[in-house]
């Protein structure tokens, strides 16, 4: 195995989701939303985790059957959410076996799952979502009506929660937005109140929704960013104390020196000014680095920070070395994570690169193994 790990600390992860929950209080339910593998930080090692840390999450959520299932598997016990639903038979089918609830946004996925619960001689549980503004997946809150009509042909389905989904609930200045899908929110379920259902779950919010928009709490909170400790949703007001789970690591595999007017690596996109102490590290696009963060990046080195150097390759990258006093070869290189007093959070390195801390855990490759630490 080559010298590259990245490190998730559970403790901050259970941590993270006790801050959330004090946040929002006794009074609201928190999902731990772990799809896509926990934003690469490892969706069953967390429910896991939190399961066996008694903190037992109120829900977990996931967007598809084939991620409850996993979860399941892997003997997570709290109510999985599947926020994509089902689109085949068999999913629905799943959902039953596994005990995971969908999520319906589509009429005929009535049907589909009627079918299973009356294959299965049970009744099941669903949640309805309802598109308020982000035009993905929902239901229009003009076909509800017709919606609820044709629920009541099927006594076998529960309507367990309805929820919808802020498309910029990150972005203050679009107050009026968010406030628009809040308030058709309401309306629709004042509808569906008046058919005489009642959920037990409404729910709207996304970590930046949690902190930003406490009208938009409903009785439980979708929570991702802020469970891993991604800060950047959270609104400059808000107190809350969330640590970042995951850092990145590397070891140097080669040091090099170079004179002045050296070019380094593809494409002669830097030469060095000076003569360099130039080390390799055996991470690249490959692992999940992003090829644009070549020539802007920064490494943590023994608490020293050095930079990244010409273009990031497929499986090795760069850096400039020449004043970190004390490098060896051998070296642990942090990219994302602490290091002495110096740190790189997950949300600078997106900055830098144009996204989201979000696509940056995802984007870790299965080639990067996946430490899990409970404490340091
Ligand atoms: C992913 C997702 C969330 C969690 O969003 P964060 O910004 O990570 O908190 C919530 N709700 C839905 C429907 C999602 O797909």
């Amino acid at each position: 195995m080559r010298p590259n790990w990245a490190e998730i600390r559970l403790d901050r992860v259970a941590n993270n989701y006790k801050a959330i929950k004090q946040l929002v209080g006794d009074s609201v339910k928190v999902m731990a939303v772990i799809k896509a593998d926990g934003y690469g930080h490892g969706a069953r090692e967390i429910a896991n985790y939190l399961e066996q840390q008694t903190i037992t999450p109120d829900w977990l959520g996931v967007v598809l059957v084939e991620e409850g299932i996993q979860l399941r598997e892997a003997g997570a016990k709290s109510p999985i959410l599947c926020l994509a639903g089902f689109w085949q038979e068999d999913q629905a089918m799943d959902c039953i076996k596994y005990n995971l609830v969908p999520t319906i946004y589509r009429f005929d996925m009535l049907e589909t799952l009627s079918k299973a619960a009356r294959a299965n001689n049970c009744e099941w549980r669903f949640h309805l979502k309802i598109d308020t503004g982000m035009s993905r997946l929902g239901i229009l809150p003009g076909e509800l009506s017709d919606f609820v009509k044709l629920l009541k042909n099927y006594p076998e389905l529960i309507l367990d929660g309805v929820m919808t989904h802020l498309a910029s609930a990150d972005e203050l200045e679009k107050a009026e937005f968010t406030n628009r899908q809040i308030k058709t929110f309401h309306d629709c379920l004042s509808q569906i109140k008046n058919h005489g259902l009642n959920p037990t779950y409404q729910h709207i919010s996304n970590s930046a929704g949690t902190s930003s928009w406490l009208e938009a709490r409903g009785n439980l909170v979708r929570a991702g960013g802020l469970l891993y400790g991604f800060t950047d949703t959270i609104a400059p007001n808000v107190v809350i104390k969330v640590a970042p789970a995951l850092s990145l690591h590397t070891r140097i595999i080669l040091l090099k020196r170079v004179p002045a007017g050296t070019s380094l690596g593809y494409c002669n996109s830097f030469f060095t000014k000076r003569e360099s102490l130039i080390a390799t590290l055996p991470i690249g696009y490959e692992d999940g680095l992003r090829r644009n963060y070549s020539n802007i990046g920064k490494v943590l080195i023994r608490g020293q920070v050095a930079s990244i150097v010409g273009r990031i390759s497929m499986d090795l990258t760069l850096i400039d070395v020449t004043d970190i006093v004390g490098v060896q070869l051998g070296d642990e290189v942090v990219l994302i994570g602490e290091s002495g007093d110096n740190s790189i959070s997950a949300e600078k390195m997106a900055a830098m690169t144009g996204t989201i801390s979000y696509e940056l855990t995802c984007g870790l490759s299965d080639r990067v193994p996946r430490i899990y630490l409970t404490e340091k």
